[in-house]
């Protein structure tokens, strides 16, 4: 990140605003006293040799600048010196806020409203994980090891007839999909729906035309990860072993997450709150 990596070195390469030597500033410089004890009688301190190339002898329009410079520095040093002086005003404490909610009268920990989204979120995301089984893999019989009518359509490889062939479904992202797929918000709180397929040998990504995705996918599956130009027909026959129910119940961890480290705010921002809402 560029702003970490660049803290720190502008300002200790900084050459300080009065004699132009590197590594002090002006509140620190010992040539500001040695000028103005020169300047303070009026003279043009030639003999304190100031390091500053512009202040010299043979620079004698600089010298009213000089003064200005040297006035002003030492001025600012005599402040430093007052300010020091004074004893700190305690700051006054800020209040904590919810970083979920924003409220002044409690944390994140004691946050009901994040208790009330954690707990809409987790029933919301059953929900959808059912939708999702019951789609997927009890009507459309997408699961590993099952096998699958998919079809090439004859205006993409301009031949008179589509092209089927039978697939086998060699994976499926089932850990990642979560209610965030159900999100038409493009960004990074969705989730798109990823299944590989085996034909002739050769391993691709299932995909689907957008006609089925409007009439089946939605409102479960807003997006299709990969490009194929395989597209589902039918289900043939389903997997020996089908996907376990138990997982509609699993996938906590995300909400969780997203509760500790991001306001409701932006949750609402992103589409989050309006899912939740709409499946618990
Ligand atoms: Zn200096
Ligand atoms: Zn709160």
């Amino acid at each position: 990140m560029k702003i970490f990596e660049q803290k720190g070195t502008s300002r200790s390469m900084a050459a300080c605003g009065y004699c132009r030597t590197v590594g002090h500033n002006i509140r620190e410089c010992p040539q500001v006293a040695e000028d103005y004890a020169f300047w303070k009688d009026y003279k043009v301190p030639l003999q304190a040799s100031n390091p500053c190339r512009w202040f010299n002898a043979n620079q004698p329009k600089y010298w009213g600048e000089w003064y200005t410079k040297c006035i002003n520095a030492m001025q600012k040093q005599l402040d430093y010196k007052e300010s020091l002086k004074k004893p700190k005003k305690a700051r006054p404490k800020r209040k904590p806020t919810c970083g979920f909610c924003g409220s002044e009268h409690h944390n994140r920990r004691n946050c009901d409203k994040m208790k009330t989204f954690l707990k809409e979120a987790g029933q919301a995301n059953e929900n959808w994980r059912r939708a999702a089984y019951a789609l997927l893999v009890t009507k459309l019989g997408i699961s590993v090891g099952a096998a699958i009518k998919v079809k090439k359509d004859r205006y993409y490889i301009n031949k008179d007839k589509d092209i089927e062939k039978v697939a086998l479904v060699t994976d499926v992202n089932w850990d990642k999909l979560n209610l965030s797929c159900a999100n038409g918000r493009w960004g990074d709180y969705m989730q798109g729906l990823s299944i590989g397929i085996m034909i002739d040998g050769r391993r691709c990504s299932l995909s689907f035309s957008r006609d089925f995705q409007e009439a089946e996918l939605q409102p479960v599956f807003s997006s299709v990860d990969g490009y194929g130009s395989w597209k589902y027909d039918s289900k043939i026959a389903n997997a020996p072993k089908p996907l376990d129910e138990s997982w509609v119940n699993e996938y906590k961890e995300a909400f969780d997450y997203l509760a500790k480290k991001r306001s409701h705010l932006k949750l609402q921002e992103e589409g989050i709150i309006r899912l939740v809402a709409k499946w618990k």
